[in-house]
This record gives C-alpha cells, structure tokens and sequence, in this order.
C-alpha cells in the first residue's frame, strides 16, 4: 500500500535554508546532520530506520531546526517544504549483511529510491548530492582505483544489488542533470567508520572493536590478505561538504576515501593493540566476490576540492573505539 504524502511545515526558523538528509539517522547521515545544522541549515532528516537509528539523532530531536520523517525512499517523497536548496541522498544500508538481508529491496531503494530523491531536487531546484560507492569498481584490477577505472561488478552475485542499484543510480543522476538541468554531485565513497556505526552492522570496523571490547573472537574472514582503505567520518562529511561548496558540479563521479591501504589482518591487530584485548583471531569463509583489494585514487578530489583526509586510522580508531565502550556501558 502506498504510504501518505510527508508534510513538513516549517516550525520556528522559518528564514533558515533546509537541507533534505535522506538515510539521515545511519551512520554517516547523523553525522552529515549535525554539521549541517552547525553550518546554519534546517535538516529534514528522512529515514525508514532499516539500519539507522533513532539514538543517532536523539540528541537532536528537541532542536527547532531538526525535524524527522519516518518514510521509505522507496515511495515518493512529496515534501511540502520551502526554502530546500540542499539534498543528500544516503538513504540505503550500507554494510553487505545488512543490503543482502532483502535484496529486492535494497535494489528498489538504491534505484527507485535515488529517482524519487532526485524528483524532489527537481521540484525544488536544490542541489542534490548522491552517496555512491567504490563498490561501482567491484573487485577492481586497477589499483589503486581512478574514476574512470569501469570497474568489474558481477552483475547476478549477492554483492549486485547494492552495486548495480549504486550504479543504475549514479546513471539517474547524470541524465537528471542532462536532461533537467538539475545540479548533481556523485561522490564514490571508500570504507568510511567513526562513530555512530552499529555494533549490530556487520562491518569489519565495527565488528572488530566489539568484538575486541566484548572478549569474543575477532572473525577474520578468508586469510585477512585482502585491503581496504579506512576514512574517518569527518573527513568524508568535509569532503561532503566541499563537493556541495563547489561552484561547478564535476562532469565525473569522485571519489571520497583514504588512500592508506590496509590489509584485514592489520586492521585487526591495531584493534587489538589499541582495545588491549586478549580476543582471539579466528578465521570464517571469504564471502562470495568480496573484493580482494581496494584503494582510492583521489587526485580529483585533491584538485577540484582541495580536500584530502586529515584523520590516521590509529587516531580514528582510537575516537572509534571510545564510542563503542560508551555504546557498550548504555551512555551513547
Ligand atoms: P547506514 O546503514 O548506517 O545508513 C543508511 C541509512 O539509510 C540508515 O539510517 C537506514 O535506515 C536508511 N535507509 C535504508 N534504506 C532506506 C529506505 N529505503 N528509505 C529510507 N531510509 C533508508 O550506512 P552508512 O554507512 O551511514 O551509509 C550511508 C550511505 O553512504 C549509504 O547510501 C551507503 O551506500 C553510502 N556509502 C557508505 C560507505 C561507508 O563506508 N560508510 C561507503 C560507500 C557508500
Ligand atoms: N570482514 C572480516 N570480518 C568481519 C567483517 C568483514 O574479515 O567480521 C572483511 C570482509 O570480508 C571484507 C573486509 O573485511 O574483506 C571489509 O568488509 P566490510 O563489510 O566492512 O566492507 P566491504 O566489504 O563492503 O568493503
């Protein structure tokens, strides 16, 4: 059944620009929310909490200048707003079992979702940004990975549908801007983790420090040789913003990660080192066309952006791991 219109009715500050934060109560779209409202905007933040949650925004409920929407991306938005001159579309977990758990779904959200978002950029004339992914490189035999690097997807693997739906969507974004003149900017965003990230999420991150903090066994999956780039959330919201700051949209996707290439095996001896956990390692199946390297080449991001990480992993990790014992003891 099709869900009701969303009506949003402008509260106190009126006069403010609104931002429009879809999958604004995950885990980087919380953190994006509160830099937002820091800049001056209002922040509809638009989420179906599949994998985000209410305590991510918690702090923000009371704030005049927040409001939160309860909707599936997946159903057209039809906002009743004045003043959107922003759009982020984040909506759409991220973390493989989270995506793979209904896939159906997940390709809905990625594709019908981004096309509603995009209308309501259409309609509004605001910028829209899109959260797209290294996944659109697949299991990459370009390394590091350029922009214009296709990539290598297997188009009917249970990785598909959040790598195709990313990269039907990363297609509705550059036809909206040719075909309706509306400003887009697609980021390809590399491993990203920092607070806010679920310990039920799945990722390697996460997965690792709870399980270092708990006493359970680190579950390195394969022989732990594959490599990812870890960035810290606030270097990708800075890098966010600076894609949304740009006077012209890039005529290309670009990419937004860490450059710093490691392999599982040290991720998670530097979670060990850094928690002081005596947790085990222990090995489980590589999952199906999990990709065997990955790296950002962000020279793009470098050149028209200016931007380029700021935060190590082992500092990351350290403001990481203090989220997650605060998590764990119930105070975050
Ligand atoms: P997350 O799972 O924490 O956040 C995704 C949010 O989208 C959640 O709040 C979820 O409830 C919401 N959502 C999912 N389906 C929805 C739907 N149909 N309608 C409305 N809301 C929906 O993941 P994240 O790491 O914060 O990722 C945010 C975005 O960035 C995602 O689009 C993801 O694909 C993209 N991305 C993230 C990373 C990363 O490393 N974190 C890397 C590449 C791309
Ligand atoms: N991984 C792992 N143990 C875990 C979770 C993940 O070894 O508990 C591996 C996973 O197989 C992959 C890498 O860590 O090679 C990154 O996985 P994640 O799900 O964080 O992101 P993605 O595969 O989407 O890059």
């Amino acid at each position: 059944m099709a869900m009701p219109p969303i009506k949003f009715t402008p509260r106190r500050h009126e006069g403010l620009p609104a931002a429009v934060v879809t999958g604004g109560a995950g885990f980087v779209g919380s953190n994006l929310c509160d830099r937002l409202l820091a800049e001056g905007y209002r922040v509809i933040c638009v989420d179906n909490l599949q994998t985000g949650r209410k305590s991510n925004i918690r702090h923000l409920l009371g704030n005049a200048d927040f409001t939160f929407m309860e909707h599936d991306v997946v159903e057209p938005l039809k906002l009743q707003a004045r003043g959107i001159v922003r759009v982020y579309n984040l909506a759409g977990a991220a973390s493989p079992p989270m995506y793979q758990r209904d896939p159906i779904h997940t390709l809905r959200t990625n594709v019908i979702g981004a096309i509603n978002v995009l209308d309501l950029a259409k309609q509004t004339g605001a910028r829209i940004f899109q959260a797209s992914t290294s996944e659109v490189y697949g299991d990459p035999e370009v390394h590091p990975q350029p922009e214009n690097y296709s990539g290598r997807v297997n188009c009917y693997g249970p990785r598909a549908c959040y790598d195709e739906g990313k990269r039907a969507a990363e297609t509705a974004f550059f036809e909206y801007r040719r075909q309706h003149d509306v400003d887009t900017r697609v980021a390809r965003i590399f491993n990203t983790y920092g607070p806010r990230m679920s310990p039920e999420d799945g990722r390697v991150v996460s997965n690792f420090i709870v399980q270092a903090l708990k006493g359970e066994d680190i579950t390195i999956y394969g022989d732990g040789s594959q490599t990812r780039s870890f960035c810290f959330v606030d270097d990708l919201v800075e890098g966010i913003q600076r894609l949304m700051a740009a006077d012209e949209p890039p005529t290309t996707p670009v990419n937004l990660g860490n450059p710093c290439e490691f392999t599982v095996v040290e991720l998670a001896q530097l979670v060990l080192e850094l928690t002081g956990s005596r947790s085990r390692i222990v090995h489980r199946p590589l999952p199906q066309d999990d990709p065997r390297q990955r790296r950002p080449n962000i020279t793009k991001a470098r050149e028209l952006l200016h931007w380029q990480p700021a935060i190590a992993l082992r500092d990351g990790l350290i403001r990481t791991i203090e989220h997650f014992v605060a998590e764990l003891a119930g105070y975050a």
